[in-house]
């Protein structure tokens, strides 16, 4: 961590002070309020006119994430780079519209305004529930339920088939905020200069794995424990408690937002989330056609790399010594979301994507690893 950094400006050091204790004081209120009072004084402390701590941690989440996108789709400039006369391009405008959509539908009005036009519920006085942890980015709920099976094993693995993991940069709710962040002024400079980059960053991507092996372990547990066919409540109880405590709470939360000023945006998608390991695993494993490809016109400024939210080196795969290398590279060798900002940064458009469903209209020289 660089809390002391001598290039963040005195306003974001200022921000830097109060954003991490507001961040665990935000999150701590919003899964464990029963820590805080005791469970029958959680709605008449926490609830602000009679709504629950989720509906307003939503509220601010999806109002930050759709004014940003609004704001970049407004104004029609690109969001990558300095210059700022540069027209947006479709790619950018399509996946914010995306990242607007899927936000203030899916993870917002359905859930918490759908019910309560359906008449099935009030809209004012909430009573507490504790929080029902099923993000499918913890894997495990594949095991849990028909529709979570669906998504995990058939719809992810279908969509990274074709589109990458796309699925990170366009729809998933955790990126959204990593996405709209990570093009603020503030928030690309925590992406450029803060994004673990080198061999080593690249080698403890395996921790990713590690969870992704401990979550369809606990998601096994579950599907058993469910069918009754083997009872271990207290294994069940301790794994439980794991996730929610060490992975949901201060590996997903605290350092997965918290530390976007110091790490950049996308520590948690690149270290932690079982999902993206298993998309890894499909994508490699079924082939997907996705991939970014470098052409003859790299000149070798490097900008690619340093905006990479995911501390890709792209540049080792367009060009050597600056002469272009007209190398490819795609989840067979890299964590790459398809976020775009590479290709959109670069100024002499000397990378992009592959065109998924008619992948034989370009021709392609595999580069070797980076070294
Ligand atoms: S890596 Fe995981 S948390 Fe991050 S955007 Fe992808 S699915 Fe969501
Ligand atoms: S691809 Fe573009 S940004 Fe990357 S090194 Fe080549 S010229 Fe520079
Ligand atoms: S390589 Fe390019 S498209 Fe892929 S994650 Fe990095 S910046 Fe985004």
């Amino acid at each position: 961590m660089r809390p002391t950094d001598p290039t963040r400006t005195l306003s974001e050091k200022v921000f830097l002070i109060f954003f991490f204790p507001a961040i665990i004081l935000l999150y701590l209120i919003y899964k464990y309020p029963t820590w805080f009072v005791p469970s029958d004084q959680v709605t008449t402390t926490f609830y602000w006119f009679g709504k629950s701590t989720s509906f307003w941690y939503n509220t601010l989440y999806t109002g930050i994430v759709c004014s940003l996108c609004l704001k970049i789709l407004l104004k029609g400039k690109t969001p990558y780079g300095r210059d700022r006369h540069k027209p947006i391009s479709p790619y950018q405008r399509n996946k914010f519209r995306s990242i607007f959509v899927s936000q203030f539908i899916f993870f917002y009005f359905i859930p918490f305004y759908l019910p309560f036009l359906k008449g099935s519920q009030p809209f004012f006085g909430d009573s507490y529930l504790p929080l029902n942890k099923n993000a499918y980015v913890y894997v495990y709920n594949g095991f849990t339920s028909t529709g979570g099976f669906l998504y995990i094993f058939i719809i992810v693995p279908l969509s990274v088939w074709l589109f990458g993991k796309r699925y990170c940069s366009w729809f998933c709710a955790c990126g959204n905020l990593a996405e709209t962040i990570g093009v603020t002024k503030w928030g690309n400079q925590w992406v450029t200069r803060n994004t673990p980059r080198g061999k080593v960053a690249q080698k403890l991507e395996v921790l990713q794995y590690i969870l992704l092996a401990f979550a369809l372990l606990f998601g096994c547990l579950l599907f058993f424990h469910g069918w009754k066919i083997i009872s271990a409540p207290q294994l069940v109880d301790s794994l439980r408690a794991f996730q929610d405590l060490t992975i949901d709470l201060i590996f997903g939360a605290l350092i997965g937002v918290g530390a976007y000023p110091f790490l950049g945006t996308r520590v948690w998608c690149r270290y932690g989330c079982p999902l993206a390991a298993l998309m890894r695993l499909y994508g490699k494993y079924a082939k997907s056609q996705f991939q970014v490809v470098a052409n003859e016109n790299c000149k070798g400024l490097n900008l690619c790399s340093t905006q990479c939210p995911m501390g890709i080196d792209v540049a080792t795969y367009a060009h050597k010594n600056k002469v272009p290398l007209l190398g490819t590279f795609g989840l067979q060798n890299s964590p790459c979301i398809g976020c775009g900002g590479c290709i959109d940064i670069c100024p002499v458009k000397a990378l992009s994507f592959q065109k998924i469903l008619n992948p034989k209209t370009t021709t392609l020289t595999t580069a070797k690893e980076p070294q």
